[in-house]
């Protein structure tokens, strides 16, 4: 058998990302999934500055220069908003000269360290096999565990037209999806899918547990009646459930396997695009100054989790309010670590006394802290 330069495990977005661009630089590559050809069918979208220039244009389905967010009041944010057309992402990720096989990775070894020069690292498969590469990066994604904050979300796709106003909502966490105030939170998030209809989501941001789908599904056709939209039923659905943290930094996994999802959005896809040319260069995507800003990331998370709902509004209200540049240090920039440390201090300090309080416990790791990492 060949030895690959690359083994990729797992084609997800951020395994397909990898092996295509490996094999646009020339590379040898053999990709592992027990799916290798499973059409993908979640919405993706990203912020458009964080995309690769390779990326076709093409696969984008729908964008919007100024997207709205809600807590308490309106904002608009400043940055430009995507959303994929996912089989088109799919398939301009080509896999065409890799070597596809399905099946399951059972395990992963390094190389062994006796030194010698032909030990490299290994791919242990469900059927036995033993596959050799030059090397072995994980793309798994991130099992569920009931140690894990997830996000979740019902979603039904409707004709734009009866979407009123035409707004792209990031956010919306007005409260008339009719929960009680005192339960766990969620918001809408409506994006066009297309210049014909529209995704129109009932999200629980992270929850340990989440809110479960029947009670998004509730909530969802609550607040659009409010909205003058009642559902057919025959709506086209998405349904949405994954943990927001997990997977493990190093130079052997990536995308969400290998910690790239953003704990307080769980956003992955783009930063899987954008990082796949300096993986495949076996550049480090953690230096301490990535390491920091993720750790910070998750003491966020913690900190949402510690909020009683009636708070989760005021705290986006503050978040909508600070500069492009600051939300965006916070929800993109891996590794400006003073960015990140100044969007959150302001943050903090445009919240009342008692969310401090909460939120500075939580950070550090005291009180009600429920994300871990
Ligand atoms: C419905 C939905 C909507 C989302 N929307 C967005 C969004 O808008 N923007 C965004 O950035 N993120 C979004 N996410 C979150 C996240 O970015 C995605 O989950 C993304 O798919 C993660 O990509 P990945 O390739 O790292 O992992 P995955 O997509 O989980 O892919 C992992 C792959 O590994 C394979 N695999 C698993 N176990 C094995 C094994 N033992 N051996 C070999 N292969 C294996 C799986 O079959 C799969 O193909 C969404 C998630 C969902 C579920």
């Amino acid at each position: 058998m060949t030895t690959s330069d690359l083994v990729v495990c797992g084609s997800g977005p951020a395994g397909r990302a990898l092996a295509h661009r490996a094999l646009s630089r020339g590379l040898s590559v053999t990709v592992i999934d027990p799916q290798p050809h499973r059409r993908w069918t979640a919405t993706y979208a990203a912020w458009a500055d964080e995309l690769p220039g390779w990326l076709s244009p093409q696969v984008v389905a729908a964008a919007v220069d100024q997207p709205v967010a809600w807590g308490a009041r309106r904002a608009e944010l400043d940055r430009r908003y995507v959303v994929f057309d996912t089989a088109a992402l799919q398939d301009s990720l080509d896999l065409d000269g890799a070597r596809i096989i399905a099946d399951r990775v059972a395990g992963i070894a390094g190389p062994s360290r006796s030194g010698h020069a032909l030990d490299l690292p290994s791919v242990r498969l469900v059927s036995g096999a033993i596959l050799p590469g030059g090397r072995v990066i994980d793309a798994r994604g991130v099992p569920r565990s009931p140690t894990l904050a997830e996000q979740t979300a019902f979603g039904v796709v409707v004709e734009r037209a009866r979407w009123t106003g035409d707004e792209t909502l990031f956010m919306d966490w007005r409260t008339d999806n009719g929960a009680d105030p005192g339960a766990p939170p969620s918001f809408l998030y409506a994006v066009p899918l297309d210049a014909d209809t529209m995704l129109l989501e009932e999200t629980c941001l992270a929850g340990r547990p989440a809110l479960d789908l029947s009670e998004l599904r509730t909530r969802l056709e609550h607040r659009l009646r409010c909205r003058g939209i009642t559902l057919s039923g025959s709506e086209r659905i998405e349904r949405v459930r994954f943990p927001v943290h997990g997977g493990r930094p190093g130079p052997g996994t990536f995308g969400a396997a290998g910690a790239l999802l953003h704990p307080a959005t769980g956003y992955s896809v783009a930063t899987a695009l954008r990082l796949a040319d300096a993986t495949v260069a076996g550049d480090d995507l953690w230096p301490a100054s990535a390491r920091a800003v993720h750790g910070l990331r998750t003491a966020g998370l913690r900190a949402l989790l510690s909020l009683p709902p009636q708070d989760i509004p005021v705290f986006f209200d503050a978040f909508f309010a600070l500069s492009a540049a600051r939300q965006r240090a916070y929800l993109s920039d891996r590794d400006d670590l003073g960015g990140m440390i100044t969007a959150m201090t302001s943050v903090f300090a445009a919240l009342p006394w008692r969310m401090r309080r909460t939120i500075a416990a939580a950070t550090l790791g005291l009180g009600r802290a429920r994300a871990n990492s």
